[in-house]
């Protein structure tokens, strides 16, 4: 029920009904919010399934609402969206990767994270400043480009030709491009070949009760075999891949003997604050 009266909040933002004069409030709320710094990054664990060592992880974006707390992102990405706010907004959210990132390759030495990877909406790879906006990211926080990797819909990479140079020259940089969700959208296969990926991250749709018997359950079985496929696929590319929403142990050996090295999830770990992650490689490095 909390749950629902935030959303409500959000989408009939001061009472309005019309979607259009709600976006419009809201807009102008989220700018309110990020000139007032409201907004804040978490990161989870991007998790080795062999050794349990954290090799990255992902950035996710909170809005810490003076009176209404927490509000998650599914409640304000689309109207960002929407409104052309996710521009500055996703502005800010890489730039703060960037810095948090290479504070902690500062602290615990280029090895730790392998990559950070903070999501991208098209309508910033739209932004004619957009590959500028990374290479500044890149330069004033001193991460080297190779660590950063963009977590993008299917659905965004799909938009034209335009976004494909864009995508390019993000990877003639040296930046690495992960296909964010991927097994969801419509045409995943050909997407592979046009698109310069690094990182293929399997939806968590796949990965739901993946964990149970093919016998008993043509769900799973089905399941099972799209996994199999990605992971096979992506290893006969050179691609990296990473099982998304892992939920429990039986879930990561189920995933771990389908061939899948890396994972995400709340098993592995829930997104942290900043402070919490640095606690938890710091604990890392003592094992
Ligand atoms: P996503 O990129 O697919 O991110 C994964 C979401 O799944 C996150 O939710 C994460 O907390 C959640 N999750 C991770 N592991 C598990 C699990 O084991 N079980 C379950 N049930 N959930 C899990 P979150 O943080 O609420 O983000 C939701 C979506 O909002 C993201 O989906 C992404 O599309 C969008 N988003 C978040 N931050 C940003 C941002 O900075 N920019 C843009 N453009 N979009 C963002
Ligand atoms: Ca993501
Ligand atoms: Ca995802
Ligand atoms: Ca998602």
């Amino acid at each position: 029920a909390k749950q629902r009266g935030k959303a409500n909040w959000v989408r009939y933002a001061a009472g309005m009904e019309k979607p259009a004069q709600a976006d419009a409030q809201l807009g102008g709320e989220l700018r309110r919010a990020l000139d007032a710094g409201e907004f804040a990054l978490v990161y989870q664990p991007i998790v080795s399934l062999v050794d349990g060592r954290t090799i990255g992880v992902e950035a996710l974006v909170r809005w810490i609402h003076p009176e209404r707390g927490t509000v998650s992102p599914a409640e304000f990405i689309p109207a960002a969206e929407r409104t052309g706010l996710i521009v500055p907004l996703g502005r800010w959210v890489l730039r703060e990767t960037c810095r948090q990132a290479a504070a902690w390759t500062a602290e615990f030495g280029p090895d730790v994270l392998e990559k950070v990877g903070p999501n991208v909406s098209v309508r910033q790879l739209h932004d004619p400043d957009f590959v500028a906006d990374v290479r500044g990211a890149l330069a004033d926080s001193g991460l080297p480009a190779d660590r950063l990797v963009l977590e993008l819909t299917e659905s965004a990479v799909l938009r034209g030709h335009q976004v494909l140079k864009v995508l390019h020259e993000l990877h003639d940089m040296g930046v690495r491009l992960a296909l964010d969700d991927f097994g969801t959208g419509e045409s995943s296969l050909s997407l592979l070949r046009a698109f310069p990926a690094a990182v293929v991250k399997l939806d968590k749709s796949f990965v739901d009760n993946i964990e149970l018997d093919e016998e008993g359950s043509a769900a799973a079985g089905a399941r099972q075999a799209v996994a199999r496929a990605v992971v096979q696929l992506a290893d006969a590319l050179g691609l990296a891949t990473v099982a998304e929403g892992i939920e429990n142990q039986e879930q990561a050996d189920r995933l771990r003997r389908l061939g899948y090295t890396v994972g995400q999830g709340y098993h592995l770990g829930r997104p942290v604050s900043a402070a919490a992650l640095t606690a938890r490689l710091a604990a890392e490095q003592r094992v």
